[in-house]
């Protein structure tokens, strides 16, 4: 057995005490491991890479919500958009749009995560402030896609202190943008903004006291991924 089916037991019973939902994160994960997450009740699994989701895809049961929680480029979207179940790093107005295309092609509606930069350090993707409210601007014209809230990732720090402040800030501007839709209301935001999907292996129990709705774990319940197989 290589999945730590004790971890996963440990974490659905803490998610479900704060009505968390767990996202397993299988990237570069072979589908024995998926299967036997399946059959431990899992049914939201995130992947990074867009060949791998499709394949993965093709393979396992259809009743799994596939999470696409990496790097997307605009080019790859039309493989994912006919069954993808939530979009969670969307980082550019571009690929935002691609999306709405891409959805609108397929009959659909996707639903989205706008991709916050939070971190202090310079090396992850999202959006800043700028991008947001030119965003803002564009979503009455998307009728195909659906923000239903925010995803960050943290600095990878042992420094809790900084971890936390920017978990804190996500939070926060999660808040204001919920407010926002609600006195602008439209398609593209029409059920509201509930999902805030921040937390790893490393730091999800501190982004539920900040109050995260949706956390994304991998090695904790798969193993250390190893990227040259
Ligand atoms: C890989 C990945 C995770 C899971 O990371 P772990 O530290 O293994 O839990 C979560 N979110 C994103 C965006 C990732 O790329």
């Amino acid at each position: 057995m290589s999945v730590n089916s004790l971890k996963y037991n440990e974490i659905i019973q803490l998610l479900s005490i704060s009505n968390t939902t767990l996202i397993a994160v299988s990237k570069t994960k072979p589908i024995e491991d998926l299967q036997e997450m399946y059959a431990l009740g899992q049914r939201d699994f995130g992947e990074n890479y867009v060949q791998e989701l499709v394949d993965k895809e093709a393979k396992l049961p259809k009743d799994i919500h596939w999470h696409f929680i990496g790097h997307l480029q605009s080019n790859k979207v039309k493989y994912i958009a006919p069954f993808v179940h939530l979009i969670h790093g969307v980082d550019s107005l571009k690929l935002l749009q691609e999306i709405n295309k891409q959805a609108l092609k397929n009959n659909r509606t996707i639903d989205c995560l706008l991709q916050l930069h939070i971190a202090e350090e310079e090396t992850k993707f999202g959006l800043d402030q700028s991008e947001i409210e030119a965003i803002k601007l564009i979503l009455p014209t998307l009728h195909n896609i659906r923000i239903l809230g925010f995803m960050g990732m943290a600095s990878f720090s042992e420094n809790m202190v900084k971890v936390k402040r920017e978990f804190i800030h996500l939070k926060n501007e999660f808040d204001l943008f919920k407010i926002w839709t609600n006195q602008n209301p439209m398609d593209a935001t029409s059920n509201g903004i509930s999902i805030l999907s921040m937390g790893m292996s490393g730091d999800y129990q501190l982004a539920i006291e900040c109050g995260s709705t949706m956390v994304r774990i991998g090695s904790l319940l798969f193993g250390a991924r190893d990227y040259n197989k």
